[in-house]
């Protein structure tokens, strides 16, 4: 993808003074429902309006949306509202559809992202034509796979290009519905930075009262736009409900996010500044994180060396520990006193985790 500057073009030919917003509900529900929502979206800073008309749900038995009949409902908003649109296409048949009814914007979502079969029949559906294509990471990390699936789409003539990040799918639980793993979307950045990168704090969440935050780490993380499911009674919506906000929360947030804007050069310091802070506050994170996890498995040491009577210090693996830790340092431009001062300080803290097992 050489020629990737042309792929931010339809982002830049908007000339926005913001940050790229779309909102709208997760899934279009009753005509009454999408045009209330639009309605009172309208003269925002929301740009195109999103309803979900095929949902992919995880088991069967829920509400799989209200299938085209949804598209006529998102014509009468741009009639009425002049609100451009956007929906989720999943197959070829969806495509057809959605270009019959000249929804302006396509997405495709995280479980289409992962299958390359299926990237490939939308692309090739869309051959030939100039709608703007943004593509949702796929459910699992894997950068190589996302770029795959944009690829696809780029190779079959599709110049309006973009990358939406709504976190990964993970077995642990966390705070998150779909884990961000920050670093993934920087990298993505690194590797293609004319590509338009969106932020989905709705998925990446799962919660309305997170919103804001991963907004502004989006932002701050220079992310082109945000992708915020919105809805009048989030409560009783038909999917989702625990993460859509109302369009007067919506609009708050949008007041309240800090909006880099680029003008002089005080401001390009203070944007860099705030960008490279933002990645030291996602990898501080993960120290915390990892550190946490770490003692978490000297206790597990802790509770196997009880029920052996085996003493919590072996001088022979830690100083292997050390030894190989101060190389690793080294190669990675960290001092060795530096090295050793930190594992000192995390095997203390392991002993004294593994000794509150042995006491215990
Ligand atoms: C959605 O945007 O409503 C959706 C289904 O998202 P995802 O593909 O990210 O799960
Ligand atoms: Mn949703």
């Amino acid at each position: 993808m050489e020629n990737s500057k042309q792929m931010r073009s339809w982002l830049d030919d908007m000339k926005l003074d913001h940050p790229l917003v779309i909102a709208g509900p997760c899934s279009a529900e009753t005509e009454e429902q999408v045009l209330r929502i639009a309605h009172e979206l309208k003269d925002t800073d929301v740009n195109y309006y999103r309803a979900g008309i095929w949902k992919p749900r995880t088991r069967p038995g829920n509400f799989e949306g209200v299938g085209a009949l949804g598209l006529k409902w998102l014509q009468k908003v741009k009639e009425e509202t002049g609100l451009k649109t956007t929906t989720e296409v999943a197959n070829a048949a969806h495509v057809k559809l959605a270009l019959e009814y000249d929804i302006d914007m396509l997405w495709i979502g995280a479980r289409s992202t992962v299958s390359p079969f299926i990237m490939q029949e939308i692309a090739d559906a869309l051959e030939g034509t100039d709608k703007t294509v943004l593509v949702k990471n796929p459910v699992n990390p894997d950068l190589s796979l996302w770029l795959g699936g944009i690829e696809r789409l780029h190779t079959a003539g599709i110049k309006n290009l973009g990358a939406i990040h709504r976190g990964f799918s993970t077995y642990e639980k966390t705070k998150y519905r779909n884990i961000p793993e920050w670093q993934l979307a920087i990298e993505f950045q690194n590797r293609f930075p004319d590509l338009p990168l969106i932020c989905d704090p709705s998925h990446i969440t799962g919660k309305r009262d997170m919103i804001f935050d991963v907004s502004q780490t989006a932002l701050d993380l220079n992310f082109d736009g945000l992708m915020i499911e919105t809805h009048f009674d989030p409560d009783n919506a038909w999917s989702d409900a625990a993460q859509q906000v109302t369009p007067t929360v919506l609009k708050q947030i949008m007041r309240d996010l800090k909006i880099r804007k680029e003008t002089d050069q005080q401001i390009d310091y203070n944007n860099e500044l705030n960008n490279l802070r933002a990645q030291i506050d996602v990898i501080d994170n993960q120290l915390i994180t990892s550190l946490g996890k770490r003692m978490k498995i000297s206790d597990s040491i802790g509770a196997l060396k009880k029920e052996r009577n085996v003493a919590v210090l072996q001088s022979n693996r830690w100083n292997e520990i050390l030894g190989k830790m101060i190389l690793e340092g080294e190669e990675k431009g960290l001092s060795e006193e530096f090295v050793l001062r930190m594992f000192k300080a995390i095997h203390q803290e392991s002993i004294n985790h593994q000794e509150k097992v042995l006491k215990a």
